[in-house]
Order: structure tokens, then C-alpha cells, then sequence
């Protein structure tokens, strides 16, 4: 197997007559990189990767597959592997004949394909399975046929919209994982497109956040979920708490946020945050599982005394809806063998370290 390519995107725009479903993108994919889309749906995803894969034209900017502007080629001399949510096999042709169909297509001689078949039914795990018909084979097995009929002719880019989209819950998170391995050890360029944020964390090694068209954030999954831009990308990963605050002091390390006039929070922040004006509303975003149950005030940097109104037991974990004195709602996620501080209608004290809670700027306050 070949190695993948880089893929850079410029400026790329694409209007369905007036309406900019794509809205001056900027990306980039390196070599062997698991890069995911991952946005609500009409964020523009979808059209994004017909953008790349060439069954839309763009209004405007470039697409470049290994230094080489694509924009005006035509999809099948892209030669970019592809797989769908709806991605059909052939269901007269045999496993291995599905497989073989792409490179039939390239006019490939009959041993090197019967070899290149063997060797990624191999990898797909399904070797015992090349005289099959696509219906003697479970969901799970058909899409790792589907996904091999996608790489095998060596295509220099991948590119995956919501492949398990037909899967149930279960299969899907196998099925995450097994993409994802394959991807690895074939080390193809790939991009893939999700609304499901559990999928984007668990297989990317970047994650491209769109929201109406426009990137909001790329980063690894986990200075996504850590350091989230905006108020979007912060709601649209995980449960957070987003708690309005004006900042009254700021140093290198940590500023001093101020809530409803009275709670003083210490919060971390990292020097290039920007994050320098006093007197700023900003949003506290803190994660339900990064608080914990306070027995005293110096027991955390921050500390504060709510009533619990809710509790939900989830396993693991019991979720606890709480309000603060001056009406702040909070969610925390309290370990189950700390219920006996979480029964409705207690007053507690929740708490968490600096380093647990960033500060972001509200969008919808700033216009
Ligand atoms: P996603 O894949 O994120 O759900 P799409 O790229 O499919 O989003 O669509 C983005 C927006 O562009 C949507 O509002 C959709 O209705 C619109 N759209 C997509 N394809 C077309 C088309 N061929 N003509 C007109 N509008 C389109
Ligand atoms: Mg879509």
C-alpha cells in the first residue's frame, strides 16, 4: 500500500444559486492524517467533500491534492477513494469481485488484482469470505467490504460521509474502531464527515468543527473538548456549563472572574489565550465531570455553595442539576459513591482547580 497525500483547501466557496452552503474555507490534511467534519446538519459538510471529490464545482478558491491544483478535474481523474453512508456492493458479484471491480475498471492485469484483493481482504479481516455474496454477510462485514472496494486501488485521499449512519449503536462503535486501524496500518489520507461527536473524538486525529458554512475550530479531539473557541463548538462537544462572568483580573496564568457580582472564580489561562481586557463578559465553561464535592473551601481553587434540584443516576456517575444562591444553574457529575452527598434537596458545596475550566467568549454577547 502507498502512502496517502496532503490535501489543502484555499479560500473555497460554493453558492446553489444565492445560498452559501460553503463559505471560504481554509484546511489543511497532512499525510496519513484522520481529519473529521463535524457539524450539525446544512452545516455545509456534505458539500464540502463534493467540493473535494469533484461532483461539485466550486464558485470560488482551490482545492490541492499533493501540490497539484485539482479544482477543475473531473471527479474520476481525482482517483480519490470514497465511501458512503449508502455505499451499495454489487449484489451479483462475489465479495472478491466487488473488491476487483475498481481495478478491473483501471484495466489492471488479472494476477497483480487477484493479488491486491487478497491482500486487503486480508486487512479487512475477511478472507474466508471472497466467494460470498454481499447478502451472506452481516451490516459490519459488508461496510469493511465496502471500505476495501474504497481503498484498493491506492487512491491518494479517502473521504468517508457518515459511513455508519446505517449501523445500529453497538456496530457503529466497533465499526469506529475498525476504520480507524485500518486506516492506520494502510496510512491513507482521510477525511471524514460526522454530525456524531462521539465518532469525530474517537477516530480523528483532527477534527474540523463547521457550523452555517464556516470552520468554528480544528484542533485535536482533545484541545477540542479542553479549550473549545466558542460557544458553539463548546455546546456542540459534550455537556458543559457555560456560566456568565465579567473578568477582573488576568495574569499569565489565570484570571479572576467575577459572577453576578459576587462569586470570584479563579480560572487557568494559557498566555496566548488573548484573553487580556478587564471587565469583560466572558462564559466559564466547565465540564460536569470536572467538578467535584467540596468538604471544605480550600479544598479546590474554587468553591461554591449550590442546592441540588435534580438527580439523575447514570451508572457510573449520578448527574446533579444544582442552583447557586444567586441562581446560577450548574450540572455536575458526581461519582456514585459520592450519592450520599447528591440527594434532592441538599445544600452542598461543589468544586474545581483553575486548570479545570477555561474562559471563552460569547459570540452572542459580543454583537
Ligand atoms: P450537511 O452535509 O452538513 O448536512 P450539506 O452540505 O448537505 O450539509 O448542505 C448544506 C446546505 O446547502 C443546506 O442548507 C442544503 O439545503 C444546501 N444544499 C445542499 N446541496 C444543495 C443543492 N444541490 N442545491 C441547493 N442547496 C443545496
Ligand atoms: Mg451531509
Amino acid at each position: 500500500m502507498g502512502l496517502g497525500n496532503s490535501l489543502s483547501i484555499e479560500n473555497a466557496s460554493k453558492y446553489y444559486k444565492k445560498f452559501k452552503a460553503v463559505d471560504n474555507i481554509n484546511l489543511t490534511v497532512n499525510q496519513g492524517e484522520f481529519l473529521t467534519i463535524l457539524g450539525p446538519s446544512g452545516s455545509g459538510k456534505t458539500s464540502l467533500l463534493k467540493l473535494i471529490a469533484g461532483f461539485e464545482q466550486l464558485s470560488s478558491g482551490s482545492i490541492i491534492l499533493n501540490d497539484q491544483d485539482i479544482s477543475k478535474k473531473k471527479p474520476y481523474e481525482r482517483q480519490i477513494g470514497m465511501l458512503f453512508q449508502n455505499y451499495a456492493l454489487f449484489p451479483h458479484m462475489t465479495i472478491f469481485d466487488n473488491i476487483a471491480y475498481p481495478l478491473r475498471l483501471r484495466k489492471i492485469p488479472k494476477e497483480e488484482i487477484k493479488q491486491k484483493v487478497e491482500h486487503i481482504l486480508k486487512l479487512v479481516h475477511l478472507e474466508q469470505f471472497g466467494t460470498r455474496y454481499p447478502q451472506q454477510l452481516s451490516g459490519g462485514q459488508q461496510q469493511r467490504v465496502a471500505l476495501a472496494r474504497a481503498i484498493v486501488f491506492n487512491p491518494p485521499l479517502l473521504l468517508l460521509d457518515e459511513p455508519l449512519g446505517a449501523l445500529d449503536k453497538q456496530l457503529r462503535k466497533q465499526m469506529q474502531l475498525e476504520i480507524k486501524h485500518i486506516q492506520e496500518q494502510v496510512g491513507i489520507t482521510t477525511i471524514s464527515v460526522t454530525h456524531d461527536q462521539e465518532e469525530a473524538l474517537t477516530m480523528s486525529d483532527k477534527i474540523c468543527v463547521m457550523n452555517k458554512g464556516r470552520i468554528e475550530q480544528i484542533d485535536s479531539p482533545e484541545n477540542l473538548y479542553k479549550n473549545p473557541k466558542n460557544r458553539f463548538v463548546a455546546e456542540f462537544i459534550g455537556e458543559i456549563n457555560l456560566i456568565k462572568g465579567n473578568v477582573v483580573s488576568v495574569s499569565d496564568e489565570n484570571a479572576k472572574v467575577k459572577v453576578n457580582d459576587q462569586i470570584v472564580a479563579d480560572i487557568g489561562v494559557n498566555k496566548d489565550s488573548g484573553i487580556t481586557m478587564r471587565n469583560k463578559t466572558m462564559l466559564i465553561a466547565l465540564r460536569p465531570e470536572n467538578i467535584q464535592i467540596a468538604r471544605e473551601q480550600t479544598q479546590f481553587h474554587n468553591t461554591i455553595k449550590v442546592k441540588v434540584l435534580e438527580t439523575i443516576y447514570v451508572g457510573e456517575a449520578v448527574n446533579i442539576k444544582t442552583k447557586t444562591e444567586t441562581g446560577e444553574e450548574i450540572m455536575a457529575k458526581i461519582p456514585a459513591h459520592m450519592s450520599e452527598f447528591t440527594g434532592r434537596g441538599k445544600d452542598i458545596l461543589l468544586g474545581w482547580n483553575r486548570k479545570d475550566a477555561c474562559l471563552i467568549q460569547d459570540e452572542t454577547l459580543v454583537k
